[in-house]
């Protein structure tokens, strides 16, 4: 039996104080929530505001991304202990607008993975087809060659120490949710790859969300696929009602 994570990808939105009340009212509303374990992903600015907000709830804390490397002369990025340091759990790697508008391919990718996984951070691993490479029937492939890639050489000692993020780059931001059934194919065929990988003991445990438009009146359909294990989750997770109607699914 998995345990449902749903997370909430704030993106470049939200400033301190304005990240501090969402939070802050995230927590109020979804305290009594027993549905799923909650994540929140806000930018690295509002990451010690959020922290202080959520402190003593059941809301966790994560970020977008880091570098791969411990520290040196990297200007403007993030390490990974500064994220444990600022109360992180969880590191999105991999998101589409990352691989979209900063060129981050499959290599830098699993160099990313490879530090997370080491430094006891959880990764939020996304993958997903454009819409081009779906319509071209390529979907299959392309999140085969994200998966194998991405995770190459990383023998996985604990299964609920990695979350992988199914996120069909049509869905992403644009109203257009998978279908239940796009969504579940898509999910069974890498579950079956993280088999490949480590074996069926193992993938069997390991949450993969969906996301891409996730919204109140589409969490349940999808939470009700036996592969859907949560959902990570853009735009509706900057609203408290809607993010924390998300979370009750
Ligand atoms: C995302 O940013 O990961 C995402 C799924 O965005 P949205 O929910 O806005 O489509």
């Amino acid at each position: 039996m998995r345990t449902p994570i749903i997370a909430g990808n704030w993106k470049m939105h939200k400033t301190t104080l304005e990240a501090k009340a969402l939070a802050a009212g995230i927590v109020e509303k979804v305290k009594e929530a027993k549905e799923a374990q909650i994540v929140l992903c806000p930018p690295f600015t509002a990451l010690g505001a959020v922290a202080e907000a959520i402190k003593g709830s059941n809301v966790e804390l994560g970020a977008q991304n880091c570098h791969y490397e411990d520290k040196g002369a990297f200007t403007g990025e993030i390490a990974i202990s500064f994220l444990s340091d600022a109360g992180c759990k969880y590191v999105i790697i991999g998101h589409s607008e990352r691989r979209q508008y900063f060129n981050e391919d499959d290599a830098l990718i699993n160099k990313k993975m490879k530090k997370v996984l080491s430094s006891g951070l959880i990764p939020i691993f996304c993958i997903g087809e454009t819409l081009l490479e779906r319509q071209k029937k390529q979907t299959f492939d392309v999140l085969k060659r994200q998966v194998l890639h991405g995770l190459q050489e990383i023998s996985l000692s604990d299964p609920l120490k990695l979350v992988v993020a199914y996120e069909p780059v049509w869905a992403i931001g644009t109203g257009v949710t998978a279908t239940k059934e796009q969504a579940q194919e898509a999910h069974r065929y890498i579950r079956d790859l993280l088999a490949g990988l480590w074996g069926s003991q193992t993938a069997e445990q390991v949450r993969i969300q969906y996301g891409g438009s996730v919204k109140p009146d589409n969490i349940a359909e999808l939470m009700a696929q036996d592969d859907i294990d949560g959902a990570l989750v853009g735009g509706a997770s900057l609203e408290i009602d809607s993010f924390a109607r998300i979370i009750k699914f």
